[in-house]
């Protein structure tokens, strides 16, 4: 009988099916692993963006992890939207005790601009969240958010990763999508000794919402099937390379990233 690996997502539902939950679980599902999830908060969203959220209570949240971790067992973590400071810190205090790769993907804001981490967490995401991370999945506006580094170029990736890696994670995976700078996308992956830079071309396609939950969920799945990290990244990107390139149009505004490419 075939298992397949066994990959938890501690994250947010996305109303809309783009991002979140939502896209970890299709992901998992698409890179051949069974997706598990752990629900921190629950959005109302949709193509336009967040139309409000609501936290679970720390208690739910510790419940549903312990429910699938003492019975299952996971072989990778991914961790997403934590919303506040208790959530990170009752998540990274389970984290703790799990031993899996953990991905922590530290989401901060949307695309539209909605805030899907209170600032006051993040002293907790710092200190406590990214110390249990195998690797960290910043974006350059959470760089900017959680080290104070401004990224313009791939030198200032290289800073980026630096300051992220201060605060504990084994490797750092700075993305530096959001950079206008050169033809493609760029993303930087070091644990401060090797540097491995991943390319992909940049796609002109505004259906990008969900990449950033996408490339971390790939990267869970990659790790619980035995991947090293190297490896992993890689594998992660050229499958978010494919979703984006097939991004499509839903609803009035920016539509999700399609995982059936
Ligand atoms: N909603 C939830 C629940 C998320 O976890 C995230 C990102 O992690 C988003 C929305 C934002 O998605 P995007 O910035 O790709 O639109």
């Amino acid at each position: 009988m075939h298992i397949p690996p066994r990959v938890l997502t501690v994250a947010g539902s996305d109303s809309g099916g783009g991002a979140g939950i939502q896209a970890d679980l299709k992901t998992m599902l698409a890179l051949g692993t069974h997706g598990m999830s752990v629900l921190t908060a629950v959005t109302a969203q949709n193509s336009l963006g967040v139309q409000g959220a609501w936290e679970l209570p720390a208690e739910a949240v510790r419940a549903q992890f312990r429910s699938v971790v003492d019975d299952i067992g996971v072989e990778a973590v991914k961790t997403g939207m934590l919303s506040s400071a208790e959530l990170v810190e009752t998540v990274a205090e389970l984290l703790v005790g799990v031993p899996a790769p953990v991905v922590v993907d530290p989401v901060g804001v949307s695309k539209h601009g909605d805030p899907l981490l209170a600032a006051s967490a993040l002293d907790a995401v710092r200190g406590k969240l990214l110390p249990t991370a195998t690797v960290a999945t910043p974006n350059l506006d959470e760089v900017a958010q959680l080290t104070g580094v401004q990224v313009r170029d791939e030198a200032g990736m290289r800073r980026a990763a630096d300051a992220v890696l201060e605060f504990g994670p084994r490797w750092a995976l700075i993305k530096g999508g959001h950079l206008t700078a050169g033809a493609g996308a760029v993303d930087l992956l070091t644990d401060g000794t090797e540097e491995h830079w991943l390319r992909a071309p940049r796609y002109d396609n505004r259906h990008t919402h969900g990449t950033g939950c996408t490339l971390a969920s790939a990267l869970a799945a990659q790790l619980a099937k035995g991947d090293t990290v190297v490896r992993a990244a890689a594998a992660a990107k050229e499958y978010v390379t494919g979703a984006l390139a097939a991004g499509f149009r839903l609803g009035a505004g920016i539509g999700p990233v399609d995982h059936g490419w």
